[in-house]
């Protein structure tokens, strides 16, 4: 059997060679390997500029000043601090969040536990191409709005959300606005004082870096402030304490300067490749795109198998690693929520599978995969 293929790149990426040398560069002890908050000695200096650095690359990265950016352990924990801790900071302005349908988990679930103690969420539902539109936003919001979250690119369906517009709405209805950027870096341009964004997740392991290291950007200004959820020493301005792991920081800030500094050229060679996918499957019948590529990224493709189980086909793909929706729910049998967020009907949800590519695609790879897609198609539908 021919090496396994992957495709899923949307639920993570491998980190790039060049982030795992620097990041080798803060483990032992001939490295700078010391805890950035000690004050009594030069390793710990040194390793706070190490941080430092990185904070600046990540800040560069959105059009962000450094200050602005806290340090997190993923997009996960950021999209917690968003939610959760603007809403309990901003108790006395108002109780009510606007979020989607569509959202990760991590906005979603929070946003449930937020219901659940007592804050009021009204949870809209985008349309066929995945997005909220500006009209939906103005209708939903209320006197007592005090925070929108939307994700820049839906990491199920590659569709793109129009920031600027929708970030003027919340802000015209007196609201703060949050984004989930975990799967936008290097793929759309992100600039949050160009957008209007206010606070905004973002992930190192979507971009070529390490696993576990994440940030939240918070705008700089008197009434944008967050309760934090974790209590120590104070670390991060209040906002999130814990010792700062030099390693994983030294890693996000090399994989996001290198994903802005090479993510339009990275898209184009992938949108070929996704065309090159979408050319040869061409002949089969009965697949339907989930993904409207019009206002869709190109490193995501959610394609529908008519007549087959979504299941069944990844295990007769062996060679091929891809998801079946989102990875986060591939334990369950029940039918992405994504899918049926924007209304595909059940078997074709359940029929669905998420093709996603990143910077170490091949021609070849795509050939592999088309390959092994007609051969098991053609027995599953026998
Ligand atoms: C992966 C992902 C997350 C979670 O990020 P972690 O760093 O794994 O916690 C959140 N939102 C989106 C859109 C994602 O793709």
């Amino acid at each position: 059997m021919s090496a396994l293929v992957y495709l899923d790149y949307a639920a993570t990426t491998p980190v790039d060679p060049r982030v795992a040398e620097a990041m080798s560069r803060h483990l032992t002890l001939d490295g700078i390997f010391a805890n950035p908050a000690s004050r009594s000695h030069m390793l710990g200096w040194q390793a706070e500029q190490v941080v430092e650095s990185a904070r600046r690359q990540v800040a560069d990265a959105i059009g962000a000043d450094p200050r602005e950016i806290v340090w997190t352990s993923g997009a996960t924990e950021a999209d917690n601090l968003a939610l959760t801790g603007f809403l309990r900071a901003n108790r006395g302005r108002g109780r009510h969040l606007v979020t989607s349908v569509v959202e990760h988990k991590a906005v979603v679930d929070t946003a449930a536990a937020l219901e659940s103690e007592g804050y009021e969420v009204t949870w809209l539902t985008p349309g066929r191409d995945g997005r909220v539109t500006p009209e939906q936003l103005g209708e939903a919001l209320r006197p007592d709005t005090v925070l929108v979250s939307l994700m820049a690119v839906n990491n199920e369906l590659g569709c793109i959300h129009d920031l600027a517009a929708l970030a003027e709405v919340a802000h015209a209805g007196g609201a703060a606005f949050h984004v989930d950027a975990a799967q936008a870096v290097g793929r759309i341009p992100l600039d949050v004082e160009r957008l209007g964004i206010d606070l905004l997740s973002l992930s190192g392991h979507k971009l070529y870096g390490p696993k576990g290291i994440g940030a939240l950007y918070v705008r700089r200004s008197p009434d944008l402030r967050l309760e934090a959820l974790i209590h120590g020493g104070g670390h991060e301005r209040g906002m999130r304490s814990g010792t700062l792991p030099t390693h994983q920081i030294a890693g996000m800030g090399e994989a996001i300067a290198l994903t802005v500094a090479e993510g339009e050229a990275d898209q184009a060679r992938i949108t070929a490749l996704r065309d090159r996918l979408l050319a040869g499957l061409s002949d089969l019948d009965g697949i339907h795109r989930n993904t409207d590529l019009a206002v869709a990224v190109p490193n995501i493709l959610n394609l529908a198998f008519e007549g087959v189980d979504g299941e069944s086909l990844l295990m007769a793909l062996r060679d091929v690693a891809l998801s079946t929706g989102s990875a986060c729910n591939s334990a369950s049998v029940e039918p992405s929520y994504v899918l049926k967020g924007i209304g595909v009907p059940r078997s074709l949800a359940l029929a669905s599978l998420r093709f996603s590519f990143g910077r170490f695609t091949t021609e070849a790879d795509i050939d592999q995969a088309l390959a092994s897609l007609h051969h098991a198609l053609t027995g599953l539908r026998r």
